[in-house]
């Protein structure tokens, strides 16, 4: 493509805006993944996987699904809307009105919908603490289990 601003004059003026438009997304999404190949969009996995070692919540007598949805939380893997390697979506809490995005943190330790989920424990420990074990294996997978599946059927329900 030329590259001049000739092209903006023309009555194709939306047309060189959606090129425009897909050549940005298409950089930005180099970019982004350039950044997940290092691991810079996983925040929480390199706090909490320092030593290499096997985890210890697979030695446990944990069910698959609970050990499971503790690798997915501690990978930040957790099925939220907060993916920033996708640059065209909201990553915004729709189960909520505090227009945060919805990460692990925000799933986990702040969003009031999932309060009723949420012991104690979890209350009490930061969220790299609990994604170290801190509050307790079996308590974080269950409060994960209980509030994903209650955030699949309110999700289904609003959309
Ligand atoms: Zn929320």
């Amino acid at each position: 493509m030329e590259e001049n601003f000739s092209s903006f004059l023309d009555e194709n003026f939306k047309d060189n805006i959606d090129l425009l438009y897909a050549r940005v997304l298409e950089s930005e999404r180099g970019r982004l993944f350039d950044q997940a190949i290092l691991g810079s969009l996983h925040l929480s996995f390199k706090e909490v996987k320092t030593i290499w070692r096997r985890e210890e919540y697979f030695d446990l007598g944990l069910t698959k699904r609970e050990v499971a949805l503790i690798l997915m939380a501690r990978s930040d893997m957790l099925p939220l809307a907060f993916k920033p390697w996708f640059v065209d979506r909201s990553y915004q809490c729709i189960f909520c009105n505090l227009n945060l995005p919805e990460g692990g943190e925000h799933f986990i330790k702040v969003c009031p919908a999932w309060r009723e989920f949420r012991s104690q424990k979890l209350c009490d420990f930061s969220f790299l603490d609990i994604l170290g074990g801190e509050a307790g294996w079996k308590e974080l997978a269950s409060f994960i289990g209980k509030a994903l599946n209650c955030r699949t059927l309110l999700g289904e329900a609003v959309v």
